[in-house]
């Protein structure tokens, strides 16, 4: 393990100072986590692409006046988990952008119609129906939250996540990455980060690097993150996801994070957090699956055989058995997890009340231990393909 001067010091480091620094980060993984990796089988339900935030590299967010915003209806959402069911997966992972009927009359007059008062109710009860009636886990994501928010999604949830992105404020300012974004202000983050430890949600946070900060803010938020951990124990995982420009956005000419940046990233994560600390890397955004894992990750994150990744559409999911087989050529196995990593499956406070059907899943998916390659993973049919999405004007029509 590092100090934090010594990661403040490890930046730019490439060549063979960088292969020694992610040697070392490997090591400290295969003692904690052993030579398996891991990765969840999930369907992604992004409930609703309208955000009242506008981040400079964001390709999900839409207006309500563009043809491509929508809102999905609940029956939506159960074919989405269906289709997910029928592929094996485990995970129904709910993204959506912040509190967008706060900016947009639509998107309330959509809530009011569906007798919901806000975004984050319409969520809590279809998070509700997915426990009900299917076998998936809601994992969700809806971005900042006050802790009586938490409080109302916890019990329809195995665990939640928010992005912390970066600690910078420098990046609230004009022609920064955040600027106009209310909900990416740091301390607003930090709050929801700390509210669910109180309330003892499983938890996933993380960086996106190279969207202007600095090494040191970088190393600055990873030791936010573990500090809060530390005080709380739940911080599940922590995913460095790199920044990739994409046209059309106001970050579309900015450079990108080259691999040794992210090797170097998630050597450094590796060694300033918690060992018990997942650290994942999402494989569709990069496609050197051996150099992440010479560099100390554990994790592949969430895999959908069933849906595109909503927030990267243009990256398409490796197969399960191509990153099966890539793992397996640097000696580690691959295996299917639950959204809710097996540490907090012994841990009471973090599992209520969904504790029994946890550990049934859990109990369930190692007795199927073995991987099941069985899924040709291509990118999903779009949203706008899908007759159960509506627009959220035709909704209040
Ligand atoms: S990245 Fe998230 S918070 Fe930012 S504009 Fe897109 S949906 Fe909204």
């Amino acid at each position: 393990m590092i100090s934090r001067k010594e990661a403040i010091a490890l930046g730019g480091i490439q060549g063979k100072e960088l292969d020694d620094l992610c040697e070392y980060a490997s090591q400290v993984r295969d003692q904690t986590w052993g030579k398996q990796l891991t990765y969840s089988r999930k369907v992604f339900i992004p409930l609703t692409n309208m955000c009242r935030d506008r981040c400079g590299y964001c390709t999900f967010v839409k207006g309500p006046q563009s043809p491509e915003a929508q809102v999905m209806t609940e029956t939506a959402v159960m074919h989405r988990v269906q289709q997910g069911e029928a592929s094996g997966c485990r995970e129904a992972l709910f993204s959506l952008g912040e509190r967008p009927e706060k900016r947009y009359p639509q998107l309330q007059h959509f809530l009011e119609h569906h007798g919901f008062r806000r975004l984050i109710d319409y969520l809590a009860h279809c998070a509700e129906q997915v426990l009900a009636k299917s076998t998936l886990l809601p994992h969700l994501n809806p971005g900042t939250l006050t802790r009586n928010e938490l409080r109302q999604l916890k019990p329809v949830s195995a665990s939640m996540g928010m992005m912390l992105e970066s600690a910078s404020q420098r990046l609230l300012r004009p022609g920064q990455a955040h600027h106009r974004c209310p909900d990416k202000v740091p301390n607003v983050r930090l709050k929801t980060l700390d509210d669910a430890g109180r309330l003892a949600i499983p938890f996933t946070t993380g960086l996106l690097i190279g969207i202007g900060e600095t090494w040191q803010e970088r190393i600055e938020a990873l030791l936010l993150i573990n500090a809060l951990h530390q005080q709380h124990g739940h911080i599940q995982e922590v995913i460095i996801q790199n920044f990739r420009a994409k046209p059309g956005t106001a970050m579309a000419h900015c450079h990108e994070p080259d691999l040794d940046d992210m090797r170097r990233t998630l050597a450094v994560a590796r060694l300033l957090l918690s060992p018990r600390i997942s650290l994942q890397a999402p494989p569709n955004l990069h496609a050197d699956y051996p150099a992440y894992i010479r560099s100390g990750l554990n994790d592949w994150g969430g895999i959908s055989p069933v849906t595109q990744d909503h927030i990267n559409p243009e990256r398409a999911w490796p197969q399960i058995d191509h990153l099966a087989t890539a793992c397996q050529a640097q000696g580690y196995t691959l295996k299917q997890r639950l959204t809710v990593y097996p540490d907090y499956l012994k841990r009471p406070a973090f599992i209520q009340p969904l504790g029994p059907k946890l550990i049934a899943m859990s109990s369930q998916l190692n007795a199927t231990d073995a991987l099941n390659p069985i899924d040709q993973l291509t990118r999903g049919d779009g949203l706008s393909h899908d007759p159960h999405i509506s627009h959220p004007m035709a909704c209040t029509a």
